[in-house]
C-alpha cells in the first residue's frame, strides 16, 4: 500500500511540535473568505544541497528570509493547490495528492530545483491534514485548501540556481465555491506561454505575468482571459488559471498538452474520466477559436467550461473574440452539472471511489 508507506516514512522523519494556541475558534466557518485564515500548523523542510533535512510540523508562523534570498530576485518558486475533504463519517481525505506530487516535481525540474521525496510531500500532507483535521469545513462543497510550495533559499544574488531550498505547506479553509458563470475574452496582445517555455510548470512567475493582461480584461467587463497559443494566436490553451473544455455535439474537446504550454490539471484529468463515463467521446487535440465559433454558428456548441481545483467546474456564459460574441445559456449545461455532481460525490465519499482518487487519513 503506497499510501501507508509514505505516511509511515513521514511519521519517522517529521518532527511535530503542536501549537499551544489553537486559533480555530476565531474563524467564522459560515463566512469563509478564501486565503484569509490558515490552519494551526505548517510543514517546513530544508534542502541543504544534498538532501532534505529538518522536516518539521510546527505552529503556523512567519518565515525569516534574507533580503538577498534568491527566490525573490529570480523566481525559483513553485507551488501546488490541492483540496482535502471529509467523507460521510467525517474522516479526512485528500483528493489525488500523488498527481500533484508528480506535477510538483515536474515543475521543480523545469525550474532547476531539487525534487521532493514522496514521504515529505504526500506523507507530510497526510500528517498535517491529520493533525489539523478540524480545519476541514464540514458544510457541503467546502474543503481545506492545501498549499505546498518550494522556494530557493540561498542568500546570494548571483544569477544561478540556488543550492539550498525550502519546502513549506500551509493550509487554508475554503468555503463552498459559488459557481458564478464566467465571461471570457480572447485577445491576441498577450500570451501566457510558448513552446519551450514554462507554461506546464506551476511556477510563480506564470501567475505574476498573467495579472496585468487579466486586469485589462477585467476593465473591459470580462472575468478571465481565454488564452490562445503564442505562435499562431488561435489555438485555445487555458482560461484564467483553469483548463478548458468545449462540448460540441457528443464530443468533449480539450487542448492537448504536447506543446508544454498548458498546466496538466488534476481536475482536467478527473473530468476527462467522468466525461467518458457519461458516454461522451473525449478528444485531446488542438482546438482553434475558429472551430468554436463555427460550432456556435452551426448550433452544435453545447457547453464551454473551465476546470481547476479552486472552482471544480466553472461554466462559461460569454466568450468574446473580435466581432464574435458568443453567449451560452449555462442553465442548460447538463454535462457540466453532472460532472460537478459526480466529482463532489466521489470526493466526499457519497459515491464509490472506483479509481482510487481519495487518499484516506486515519
Ligand atoms: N491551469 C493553470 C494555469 C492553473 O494554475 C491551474 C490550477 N492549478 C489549472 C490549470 C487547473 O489545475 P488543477 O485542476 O490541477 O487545479
Amino acid at each position: 500500500d503506497v499510501n501507508a508507506t509514505a505516511m509511515e516514512e513521514a511519521r519517522k522523519r517529521i518532527r511535530v511540535t503542536k501549537t499551544t494556541q489553537r486559533h480555530i475558534k476565531d474563524v467564522d466557518f459560515n463566512d469563509l473568505v478564501f486565503g484569509k485564515y490558515y490552519a494551526d500548523h505548517m510543514l517546513v523542510a530544508d534542502f541543504d544541497g544534498k538532501e532534505w533535512r529538518n522536516a518539521e510540523i510546527l505552529p503556523f508562523q512567519k518565515l525569516s528570509v534574507s533580503p538577498a534570498n534568491a527566490a525573490w530576485h529570480y523566481g525559483q518558486s513553485i507551488f501546488e493547490g490541492i483540496k482535502a475533504y471529509k467523507d460521510q463519517e467525517g474522516r479526512p481525505m485528500i483528493f489525488r495528492p500523488h498527481a500533484n506530487f508528480e506535477r510538483f516535481n515536474l515543475s521543480a525540474e523545469r525550474m532547476a530545483m531539487p525534487p521532493v521525496p514522496e514521504w515529505l510531500f504526500v506523507g507530510g500532507l497526510g500528517m498535517l491534514v491529520g493533525l489539523d483535521r478540524d480545519w476541514i469545513p464540514a458544510s457541503e462543497g467546502s474543503s481545506l485548501y492545501l498549499r505546498p510550495f518550494m522556494i530557493a533559499a540561498d542568500e546570494f544574488i548571483g544569477v544561478r540556481p540556488s543550492e539550498t531550498y525550502k519546502f513549506v505547506v500551509i493550509n487554508s479553509p475554503a468555503g463552498a465555491y459559488f459557481n458564478k458563470p464566467i465571461r471570457l475574452l480572447v485577445q491576441d496582445k498577450y500570451f501566457r506561454a510558448f513552446p519551450g517555455g514554462i507554461g506546464y510548470a506551476k511556477a510563480a512567475g506564470n501567475y505574476g505575468g498573467a495579472m496585468y493582461p487579466t486586469m485589462e480584461a477585467r476593465k473591459q467587463g470580462y472575468d478571465q482571459i481565454l488564452w490562445v497559443d503564442g505562435v499562431e494566436h488561435k489555438y485555445l490553451q487555458e482560461c484564467g488559471t483553469m483548463n478548458v473544455f468545449v462540448i460540441i455535439g457528443n464530443k468533449a474537446i480539450t487542448p492537448d498538452l504536447t506543446q508544454g504550454t498548458i498546466l496538466a490539471g488534476v481536475t482536467r484529468s478527473s473530468v476527462m474520466a467522468l466525461l467518458e463515463d457519461l458516454g461522451l467521446t473525449v478528444e485531446e487535440r488542438p482546438v482553434s477559436i475558429d472551430e468554436v465559433v463555427a460550432a456556435w454558428k452551426a448550433g452544435t456548441l453545447r457547453e464551454v467550461f473551465g476546470t481547476g481545483t479552486a472552482a471544480s467546474v466553472a461554466y462559461v456564459e460569454q466568450l468574446t473574440y473580435g466581432e464574435h460574441d458568443i453567449r451560452l445559456d449555462t442553465s442548460r449545461y447538463e454535462t457540466g452539472a453532472e460532472v460537478i455532481r459526480r466529482l463532489d460525490a466521489i470526493r466526499t465519499g457519497k459515491e464509490a471511489d472506483t479509481r482510487g482518487w481519495n487518499y484516506h487519513i486515519d
